[in-house]
């Protein structure tokens, strides 16, 4: 896997919302390449595999119920020290501490409906990317 990648998510407020295109234009005017993409609707089963990390938190069943609630977009970004960056891009996971003009605090209006995933290490970003997408998939 080449260096530089990391796994975003637009989650399910964010494609109800209708601010995917707002989102890709941040991450693209943020000099972040996209690298491969699809749209998908997570069954419950599905959502709980990729978030299998977080399966002994409180707000683990209300986190699955939302991520398999409607459609998402899935994203493999490239860009320089892509996975740091994305974070500081996307801002607190409580939008209400996130700061000014991050995605979370631009979109999200909760906690839980934070708008867009990021992967939080480049060896969580490997395993997510294998979650979505093939070998075959990624332009890289
Ligand atoms: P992230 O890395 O900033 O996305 O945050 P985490 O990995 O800690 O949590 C994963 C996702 O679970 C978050 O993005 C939220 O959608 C959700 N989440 C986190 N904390 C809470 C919480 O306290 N309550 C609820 N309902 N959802 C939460």
């Amino acid at each position: 896997m080449p260096a530089g990648l990391t796994l975003s998510i637009i989650k399910p407020d964010g494609v109800a919302q209708g601010n995917v295109g707002d989102i890709l234009k941040i991450l693209e005017s943020n000099e972040f390449q996209i690298r491969a993409s699809k749209m998908l609707h997570l069954t419950e089963k599905q959502a709980a595999g990729f978030y299998q990390v977080h399966r002994s938190k409180s707000f683990f069943k209300d986190l699955i119920r939302y991520m398999s609630s409607g459609p998402i977009v899935v994203l493999v970004l490239q860009g320089t020290n892509a996975v740091n960056r994305l974070r500081d891009l996307m801002g607190a996971t409580d939008p209400q501490k996130a700061e000014k003009n991050t995605i979370r605090k631009l979109f999200a209006t909760s906690i839980e409906k934070n708008v867009i995933h990021g992967s939080d290490s480049e060896e969580n970003a490997v395993t997510e990317i294998h979650y979505f997408f093939s070998d075959l998939e990624l332009l890289v």
